[in-house]
């Protein structure tokens, strides 16, 4: 047996104790000094930790205030730019020039910026030009804001013909010229006929012109787009022509509608040759406008017109002519009998007293209008709620009677908005 053979059984051998490497106590310290280095580890991680958390917190802030400080900026420079004037294409030429006219008036031969696509550079168009220059910087989009275009739009509005008393003949009238091509136009087609396009109302104020038009549109679920003449008739060059397509293309997209343009004499009027200033100007360039947009029209399309005036008398022939408003009807003050019915309309949700009676109350209403037969039932109404009372008296409905005669003869109350009598 070699001497290395020897030496390995006397250390393997379990009869010979083996020697500790390190003494107990050091072992102990040793266990003490790493259990204290596991906890700064875990201290140091722990500090890591909140430190990530710091840095994510402070980037997240760093971002916010780069965002506030772009807003900032842009706000700023915003606030350096000029503004841009407000103008309309005219006419769309050849390499990107353009003609537009500023709201101001002024007419010019200008250019389109290149980020502006030429497809929506239209006649007609509202855009922004620059103030120097005037090139053609953005088309805005289309503005139908009724406050704006002095526009009034009713969906389906909810009057209906029953709210309507007397007036069978203009209902039957109205019903021929809107109802029957909106409803059914094939009746037009099959008979080979052209529809009327536009229908003119007349007669005295509050005698129910725009009320029998709203009933035409509730009854064809159309809807009814208002507008007042004399709101089209506006201070700057263009504009009211501007407005008169706004309103056609606003009807073309709600169809099926009905335009109602009251009071048509603030445009309509003919003019006398020798006083033509720049206003008539203006005024006569809606009404071409008008009369443009009434001849393009299809008269079986599914957009009606209804025109109202107090004054036909002063009506230029133009509007008149076959093709434009060929229907007029007329709109007289009420009968006795129609007067009763109006006054039995306006008080079916009042609590009549048996004292009331409505015939008495026609005979006595001569004269009077639609709107002032309306005025009465409510003057009637008001008194009952003056005495505390729910139910309306034949008392009620004299005192509402000489209150509105009053209103009717002293001019000074003329001036109070309608319905309201001192
Ligand atoms: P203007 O010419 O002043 O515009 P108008 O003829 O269009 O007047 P409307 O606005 O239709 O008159 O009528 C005003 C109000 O009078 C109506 O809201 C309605 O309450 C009442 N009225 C008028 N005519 C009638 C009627 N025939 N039946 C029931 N109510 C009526």
């Amino acid at each position: 047996m070699s001497d290395s053979a020897q030496n390995s059984e006397d250390v393997l051998s379990p009869n010979v104790p083996l020697e500790p490497i390190i003494s107990s106590e050091e072992l102990a310290k040793l266990r003490k000094t790493n259990i204290s280095l596991e906890n700064r580890n875990y201290e140091l991680r722990e500090t890591v930790r909140q430190l990530r958390l710091q840095t994510a917190a402070a980037e997240s802030e760093r971002d916010q205030f780069r965002r506030e400080a772009r807003k900032y900026k842009t706000e700023l420079s915003q606030m350096k730019t000029p503004p841009l004037v407000i103008g309309s294409v005219e006419t769309l030429l050849d390499g990107r020039r353009v003609v537009v006219r500023s709201t101001t008036g002024p007419q010019f031969l200008s250019h389109v910026a290149e980020n502006v696509d030429l497809a929506d550079v239209l006649p007609g168009a509202q855009c922004a030009l620059h103030p120097q220059s005037f090139v053609l910087l953005e088309v805005l989009p289309k503005k139908y804001d009724a406050s704006v275009s002095a526009m009034e739009v009713e969906e389906a509005p909810d009057v209906t013909y029953s709210d309507i008393g007397g007036l069978s003949t203009q209902k039957n009238l109205l019903r021929e010229a809107i109802e029957l091509p909106l409803l059914k136009p094939q009746l037009f087609e099959k008979t080979g006929i052209e529809p009327p396009k536009g229908v003119l109302l007349y007669g005295p104020p509050g005698t129910g012109k725009t009320l029998l038009a709203k009933a035409a549109a509730h009854e064809t679920h159309a809807s009814f787009i208002r507008v007042v003449a004399s709101e089209l008739v506006q201070k700057y060059i263009g504009e009211g022509a501007r407005l008169v397509r706004e309103l056609f293309s606003l009807a073309r997209e709600k169809a099926p509608a009905i335009v109602f343009i009251d009071e048509i004499d603030a445009i309509g009027a003919s003019r006398s040759a020798d006083a033509y200033s720049a206003g008539d100007h203006e005024v006569s360039r809606t009404l071409m406008q008008l009369l443009a947009e009434l001849d393009g029209f299809n008269a079986r399309g599914n957009v009606k017109i209804i025109a109202a005036t107090n004054r036909i008398d002063v009506l230029d022939k133009a509007l008149l002519r076959p093709g434009r408003f060929d229907r007029i009807i007329e709109f007289p003050l009420p009968t006795g009998e129609e007067r009763r019915t109006i006054l039995s309309i306006h008080t079916r949700k009042m609590h009549l007293a048996k004292d009331v009676d409505l015939d008495l109350l026609s005979r006595e209403t001569d004269g009077f209008n639609g709107a002032e037969l309306m005025a009465v039932t409510v003057e009637a109404g008001m008194q009952a709620i003056r005495h505390n009372r729910s139910t309306v008296r034949a008392k009620d409905f004299a005192e509402a009677l000489s209150a509105v005669r009053r209103g009717r003869e002293q001019p000074e109350a003329r001036e109070l908005p309608p319905g309201m009598y001192l």
